[in-house]
């Protein structure tokens, strides 16, 4: 890139491999990998752009696939098993206006699956009818379909990174370039 000023300081340009904390992202097939502590240059991870993005704090967690296993065969120690096991990190995700707003579409469409389904739940007894929850479950379904071209998801989490998954191959050709 050209600058307009021979004579200006060299412009710290953030590098295509790392972060402004100097930290490098790397890539596992299509899998972004952030370590803790690492900023995403400044594209668009759901398309590619790179103007007029916002940084969405988003919130990921990620739960080993046996702890999931073991909550669905059995109730009680599933559980215990699901919440010890259980990762969270925050990350601030670059996303241009319009895939911001096609993620808080996303978000929104959970929570109100989740509101209808666990309403729908606590009513069974009331309305002596499991109709709702059985919709809210559908609905959860479907939001959590809609939510995967629209999210980025964690495909993991250990103590010291976050593997994001479905991140636009036209962002990860800018990060790596
Ligand atoms: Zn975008």
């Amino acid at each position: 890139m050209m600058s307009e000023n021979p004579y200006a300081p060299p412009v710290q340009r953030r590098g295509p491999l790392h972060g402004a904390a100097g930290i490098p992202l790397q890539r596992e097939g299509d899998v972004l990998v952030v370590p803790f502590g690492a900023t995403i240059p400044d594209v668009c991870l759901r398309c590619g752009a790179v103007d007029d993005l916002v940084k969405r704090r988003a919130s990921f967690q990620w739960t080993p696939a046996w702890a999931r296993v073991l909550l669905v065969l059995c109730a009680l120690p599933g559980l215990v098993a699901f919440l010890v096991t259980t990762k969270r990190a925050a990350l601030d995700v670059p996303l241009c206006a319009p895939c911001d707003a096609r993620w808080t579409t996303a978000r929104n469409a959970i929570v109100g699956a989740v509101v209808l389904l666990v309403g729908g739940v606590l009513g069974v007894k009331i309305l002596e009818d499991a109709t709702i929850a059985l919709v809210g479950l559908v609905a959860l379904v479907g939001a959590a379909l809609f939510a995967r071209t629209r999210m980025l998801g964690a495909r993991r989490i250990d103590d010291t990174r976050i593997l994001l998954e479905r991140v636009a191959p036209a962002a990860m050709a800018k990060l790596f370039a």
